[in-house]
Parts: structure tokens; C-alpha cells; sequence
């Protein structure tokens, strides 16, 4: 991804001007190099034309919304330290919030929806979440404040999804990981996602590239909300997608290959060898690993690769901590021939 190298005492009003051109990638964050700094700019031919060298460069991309800090910083004034220390990570979907409250908290639950009506006024509903259930991965929620509903429309990456907590799963904290994503492809790709849900991976890709998507999603409901947003973002996108109802283990048999596979497995679900079989350049594989099977995984990975004949070059990435020492992770498995 490209950086403008400037030299320190220019990078303010630089960035300023990078800014005002629609240019400054703001989703990663400047880096010091000796006398310069590495500003993080969008793939634009306007560029090359700026008067500085532009290189790539890998910044780190900014933390999700710090808005955690904040909560807690207001609920100072009801709760202890000791209650404060047990408050956890929260969600804002759409006009939704999720938090979970652990039993520390029970007899809290009104000052944090209080907290959270202070830190985010246009909230409309605030839901306790419990863990994903079943093959479809949806949670079970309780709403503990606000209008009795579980769906809304979330804005990320530019493009708007229509979710519904109650029917199908979602999942906000992946926003960066569908922006690597995104930046990764190229324009004229082919492209399979298995496993699509209400198609966060799908549109964001098919919003800033000019891609042919075919995406299979089993659960109902999923699909539906899916068809919708295809509608609700059709102006914005630059790419295709095609959506298919049913059973991946059924349905990618039957597909054809493709330039790259992205798979949001669910946890419990093996399907590295049929996606991996669907690959011609790329497979991006997500699961959930403990830190103590990431090299066993990337071992696995290598040897269905072998037993497919295919020369691959793996890469692992913890994606988002899933509960203490466990990991989503992402195996970029780059398909060598
Ligand atoms: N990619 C989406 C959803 C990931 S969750 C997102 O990131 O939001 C995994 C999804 O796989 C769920 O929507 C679930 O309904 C779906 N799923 C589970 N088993 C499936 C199967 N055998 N075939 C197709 N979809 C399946």
C-alpha cells in the first residue's frame, strides 16, 4: 500500500493537502523515518504528480474506534474501580449497541446503558449478548434498553449492510481485516467467498474493485438480508457479485476455480481442502487457532497443499483475540503453481 515519503517539517500541511484531495488514507497511520514520515495514501494516480517519492509501504492500521476508553471514563463517576475493571469491549452496530456484562456487573446494568446513552446519544437500542450458536453462528441477545428490535443498518468501508442480529451473523470488529482485504485485490479478479453471511466481505471488495464475486451463504435469512444489500449499494459498487443459496460443501464441488478464495469459516467447520481446491492464486483461510497450534496449523495448510500438488507460500496473522490464548486467525496461502 502506498506511502508519500515528506520530510518531517512538511508532513502537517501535506497532510492537510492530501486531505482536501480526497488522498490521505486516514485508515493507517503515519510512520518517522529519520528526517521523513511516511504518509499513508489511497491508490490514486494523482500521486505520482504530488512532488515527493512514493513508496510502498506496510503502516499499521488504526485501532477500531477507541471509543472503550470513553465508557469508561464516564461510568468513573457511578461505578468502583474494582466494577470498572470488569466492564467489557463493546459494539456499535448501526444504532445498536452489544455489550456483555459479566456477573460482576449485574447489579450495574442500568448505569452502563446509562454510559452508553452519554457516549453515543443517537443509540436507539442497547442489547446484552450472549455467545454464537449453531451451524448459522447467531448469537442470542437480550435488549436492555431502547426500541425492541435487533436489526439496522451498519455504515462501514463505504458501503451500507442491512443486519439482523436475531437472524443472521455479523460481525463489526473485522472491519480492518475487509479493508486488507480489499486493498490486496485487483481489479478483474474472480473471486468465491463460502460462507458470505449478509456479504460484508463481498461489498466492501466490490466497492472499491472492479471484480467478478460469486458468494454461498446456507442460512436463509443471511441470504436475504444479502440479496438486499447487493440492492441497497448497487450505485457504489464497481464490481459484481453473485449470490448463491445453499450448503458450501454442496455447491463449490460444482463451481468452477478461481483467482482467490476468501473463507470466514466458521469455528468447527474444515473446510481447508474444498476451499483450497478452489484456488488458482490466492486462499485467504480464517479459524480459530490456539497460540500454541499456529506453526501445527501453518504445517496442515502446507501439507494439503502438497497433496493437491501445489507449490503454496503461507503467511499467518492473528486477526482479533476470540478468548484468552485463542485466536482468529487468517492464513494468507499465496498458490505458487
Ligand atoms: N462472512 C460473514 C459470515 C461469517 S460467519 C461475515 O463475516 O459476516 C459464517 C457463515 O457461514 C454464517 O453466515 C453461516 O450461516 C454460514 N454457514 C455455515 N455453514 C455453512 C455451509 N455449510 N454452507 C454455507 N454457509 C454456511
Amino acid at each position: 500500500m502506498p506511502a508519500l515519503k515528506v520530510p518531517r517539517r512538511e508532513a502537517e500541511p501535506v497532510k492537510r493537502r492530501l486531505k482536501s484531495l480526497g488522498l490521505y488514507d486516514g485508515k493507517r497511520r503515519p510512520r518517522r523515518e529519520g528526517g521523513y514520515v511516511l504518509l499513508p495514501v489511497i491508490s490514486d494516480p494523482r500521486i505520482e504528480g504530488l512532488g515527493y517519492e512514493v513508496l510502498p509501504a506496510e503502516l499499521p492500521l488504526r485501532p477500531e474506534r477507541q471509543i472503550y476508553r470513553n465508557l469508561e471514563s464516564v461510568l468513573a463517576e457511578r461505578l468502583s474501580e474494582e466494577e470498572l475493571k470488569h466492564l467489557r469491549r463493546y459494539d456499535i452496530i448501526g444504532d445498536i449497541a452489544v455489550i456483555q456484562i459479566p456477573p460482576e456487573l449485574e447489579h450495574r446494568v442500568e448505569d452502563i446503558v446509562w454510559g452508553l446513552r452519554k457516549v453515543h446519544p443517537f443509540l436507539r437500542v442497547i442489547a446484552r449478548k450472549g455467545f454464537h450458536e449453531g451451524a448459522f453462528r447467531i448469537r442470542d441477545y437480550s435488549i436492555i434498553w431502547g426500541e425492541r428490535r435487533l436489526n439496522t443498518v451498519h455504515k462501514e468501508n463505504g458501503v451500507e449492510i442491512k443486519v439482523d442480529l436475531s437472524k443472521a451473523f455479523f460481525n463489526p470488529r473485522m472491519k480492518g481485516e475487509r479493508y486488507r482485504l480489499a486493498q490486496l485485490v485487483r481489479d478483474g479478479e474472480r473471486i468465491l467467498i463460502p460462507f458470505a453471511g449478509v456479504l460484508p466481505y463481498a461489498l466492501v471488495i466490490a466497492r472499491y474493485k472492479r471484480v467478478k464475486i460469486t458468494a454461498v451463504e446456507l442460512n436463509r435469512e443471511a441470504y436475504e438480508l444479502g440479496r438486499e444489500n447487493i440492492e441497497l449499494n448497487r450505485k457504489k459498487l464497481k464490481g459484481e457479485i453473485e449470490f448463491i443459496h445453499g450448503d458450501v460443501f454442496e455447491v463449490l464441488p460444482e463451481l468452477p476455480t478461481y483467482d482467490r478464495v476468501i473463507s470466514p469459516t466458521p469455528r468447527g467447520v474444515d473446510a481447508l481442502a474444498l476451499t483450497l481446491s478452489k484456488a488458482e492464486g490466492w486462499l485467504h483461510y480464517y479459524d480459530f487457532v490456539h497460540e500454541a497450534d499456529i506453526e501445527a496449523f501453518r504445517e496442515r495448510i502446507i501439507e494439503e497443499c502438497e497433496r493437491q500438488g501445489k507449490d503454496c507460500k503461507v503467511k499467518i496473522k492473528k486477526v482479533s483475540d476470540f478468548k484468552p490464548h485463542v485466536f482468529k486467525v487468517c492464513a494468507d496461502v499465496k498458490v505458487v503453481d
